[in-house]
């Protein structure tokens, strides 16, 4: 708890994460939300869902979003919908949550992971060309801790083979990347931002409570601007009934499917905090910008690059360290919450070892796993609490 002395009765310990702020400042709004629909007792999908729904695919300039049981089903039932399946490889990264490869198998096919970028550790487009194969269905790049990947090459490559482009945006929601690069004259010209989770052909987030948006407990959603991917996924939610089926007709189940519907008290909360985002995120973003000066000229210590043209939501702040260990100790002395986000990289996972070449397929991956520290970054942190993170960041 945020609130628990460490030994000898110093100054509180600050945790990495404390979803439980964001309550206490919200509570009038978050209580009659919750209020609102447990009266109304449409529980499952309905007219909440269908809100928060609409919320977030006008924020995003997104035709079609649907909520579904969380990120990882958001990410299963988008390839399916897209056609992806049996017999088809899924190029991704090697440096993500698990759900993003489990997902894949999930859905019947196979990943195949490419190496990740050293700098922002998303997807590196290179290797991802070279990982395609005649086998090859989709690509799934993993918009890591907030960042986007670079959507415009990897959009290229699945235009030039003709695969689907899914993007696991699970930590992205607010995170977007100028259409055109660094240099380009559409950059120059400011041209507006593409919001995570629209350079493909579908997006895919989660409100698992601390990622960028989160709820107060499971949650996803999928957004496309393809209508039969919308319409198939609505089905496949749903135990694989027609969306628009009648009520005469909700007997009638056109393919095996799911039941990975968001639930209405979810999407009650979800749009109460919704509203909340972008200063949520620009908080986020301020806490960044004090650990980045405090780890300016540092020697062991890397912050997190931001490629040009990126905005980052930093739902990790995640530094590289060259001794971990040390700076643990360090942080653990000075009550200070932090996290490995990964400490094993998909490849060397157990389930999954057979879709890598072992140690040192993927170097850069591999490296990262020993490296990377997240620090907490909460938009409920108070100044206080970050200056004495950023404080222990400038005396390591
Ligand atoms: C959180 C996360 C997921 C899974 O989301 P859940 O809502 O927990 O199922 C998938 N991919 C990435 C990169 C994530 O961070």
């Amino acid at each position: 708890m945020s609130t628990c002395q460490p030994d000898g009765g110093g100054p509180a310990s600050i945790p990495l994460q404390d979803p439980a702020r964001e309550y206490r400042e919200l509570r009038e709004e978050l209580d009659e939300a919750v209020r609102r629909v447990m009266e109304d007792g449409r529980y499952v999908l309905g007219p909440a869902v269908e809100a928060f729904e609409e919320a977030v695919a006008e924020r995003l300039g997104a035709a079609y979003a649907m909520g579904v049981a969380s990120g990882t089903d958001a990410l299963v039932l988008a390839l399916r919908a897209l056609g992806v399946g049996e017999g088809d490889e899924v190029v991704t990264s090697p440096f993500s949550f698990v759900a993003t490869a489990e997902a894949i198998l999930r859905a019947g096919a196979e990943p195949v992971f490419a190496d990740v970028r050293p700098d922002t550790l998303n997807l590196d487009p290179e290797a991802a060309a070279d990982a395609v194969t005649p086998r090859t269905a989709a690509l799934l790049p993993v918009h890591l801790y907030g960042q986007m990947a670079d959507v415009r090459e990897l959009r290229g490559l699945a235009e030039r083979h003709g695969l689907a482009l899914v993007e696991d945006a699970a930590q992205a929601l607010g995170a977007a990347q100028r259409p055109s690069g660094p240099g380009d004259r559409g950059a120059a010209a400011g041209e507006g931002w593409r919001p995570a989770g629209t350079a493909g052909d579908a997006g895919c987030f989660s409100f698992y409570p601390v990622k960028s948006l989160g709820g107060m407990g499971d949650g996803g959603m999928v957004v496309t601007d393809d209508e039969e991917v919308a319409r198939r996924l609505r089905r496949l939610r749903d135990h694989g009934r027609d969306p628009e089926a009648g009520h005469e007709d909700r007997g009638l189940h056109r393919e095996v499917a799911y039941n990975s519907r968001l639930d209405a008290l979810q999407a009650a909360v979800l749009r109460v905090k919704l509203g909340r985002l972008e200063a949520w995120n620009d908080r986020r973003r301020r806490h960044a910008r004090a650990y980045d000066r405090a780890l300016e000229d540092h020697d062991s210590v890397e912050p997190p690059p931001v490629r040009p043209g990126n905005r980052h939501v930093y739902t990790q702040y995640t530094v590289r360290c060259r001794d971990r260990e040390a700076v643990r100790t360090a942080l653990r002395r000075a009550g200070i919450g932090h996290g490995v986000y990964y400490p094993v990289p998909l490849h060397l996972q157990p389930p999954l070892r057979r879709f890598g070449g072992g140690p040192g397929s993927f170097p850069v991956a591999e490296r990262a796993a020993g490296e990377v520290l997240s620090l907490p970054v909460f938009p409920t942190l108070t100044e206080e609490e970050r200056d004495r993170v950023a404080d222990a960041l400038a005396g390591l």
